[in-house]
This record gives structure tokens, C-alpha cells and sequence, in this order.
């Protein structure tokens, strides 16, 4: 019980004050996400740069309109890529992806996910696990289309 109540409020915080929302310049890739199932919509924005030979998250900014799972969603993943290798937060992304969906009996890795976990009791809602991968989805489809710009 305490520990929902305590997912709950880090998802209401980053509800009601999200991180790196707003559309920043300049940017590698911009995509526009929408999620029919709950009407949410995201617009993405993704830069990248090169660290230490690999590809790696510069900045990523956005703006969201919809429920307060998909717009916290978004708000946490800008926190857990920016500044990783491509690599690595494609890595995070994978691991979100098998948290949502495990149906409620996952195990999150705290360490990997950070604030994220909040999320995993939103895989028990089919429903609703759309909103919460929606953020991430828009990243993963900007990011790739950034290393096409890069290697084109
Ligand atoms: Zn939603």
C-alpha cells in the first residue's frame, strides 16, 4: 500500500511539473506520436552527439497533451536518456518496455529505472499501457531517425 502511494506521488509530481517539457532548437529529428486509445499526443524532440566515438542523447525536449500517466511518462524518460550513450538508453527503453509488459508481475530494476517504476503498476491496466509507453515510443522512433540523418 505505501509503496503504490509512493509511485502515485512521483507520478502526479512529474504530472504537475515536468521535466524538459517545451520544444527546444536546435533538434536532429521531430516526430508527433499519438495514442487513439486515450487521445494522448506527444511531439518529440531528439539532438544527438558524438561522445567518445558512440552516438549519445544530447537533449531530448517535447510537448504532451493527454492523461497524467502519459504526460509524467514522458517527462521521466527525458530524464533517464539525456546524457546516456544511444546505447545504453535504448537499454532503459527495453527494460521499461518488459516492465509494462509484465502484466502487473514484474521486477523492475530500481537502479536501471530510477523514477520509472513508478509505472509498474500501470502494466496491470492494459488499457493504459499505451499512455505510459507513448513518450518512450516517440523517443526511440526520433532517435533512429536522428543516426539516419547522421550516417546519411
Ligand atoms: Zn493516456
Amino acid at each position: 500500500m505505501e509503496f503504490e502511494s509512493m509511485y502515485q506521488d512521483i507520478i502526479l509530481d512529474h504530472y504537475r511539473h515536468p521535466h524538459n517539457k517545451g520544444l527546444r532548437d536546435p533538434y536532429d529529428a521531430e516526430v508527433h506520436h499519438v495514442n487513439p486509445l486515450c487521445g494522448d499526443e506527444v511531439t518529440m524532440r531528439v539532438t544527438l552527439k558524438a561522445a567518445g566515438g558512440v552516438p549519445a542523447v544530447a537533449d531530448v525536449s517535447y510537448d504532451a497533451l493527454g492523461c497524467s500517466i502519459s504526460q509524467a511518462s514522458a517527462s521521466v524518460m527525458t530524464d533517464l536518456v539525456i546524457g546516456k550513450s544511444v546505447d545504453e538508453a535504448m537499454a532503459v527503453s527495453q527494460e521499461f518496455l518488459a516492465l509494462m509488459q509484465s502484466k502487473g508481475a514484474g521486477e523492475p530494476d530500481e537502479d536501471l529505472l530510477e523514477d520509472a517504476v513508478a509505472f509498474s503498476g500501470v502494466s496491470k491496466y492494459p488499457a493504459r499501457i499505451k499512455c505510459a509507453l507513448l513518450g518512450w515510443m516517440a523517443w526511440k522512433d526520433a532517435t533512429a531517425r536522428a543516426l539516419e540523418e547522421a550516417s546519411s
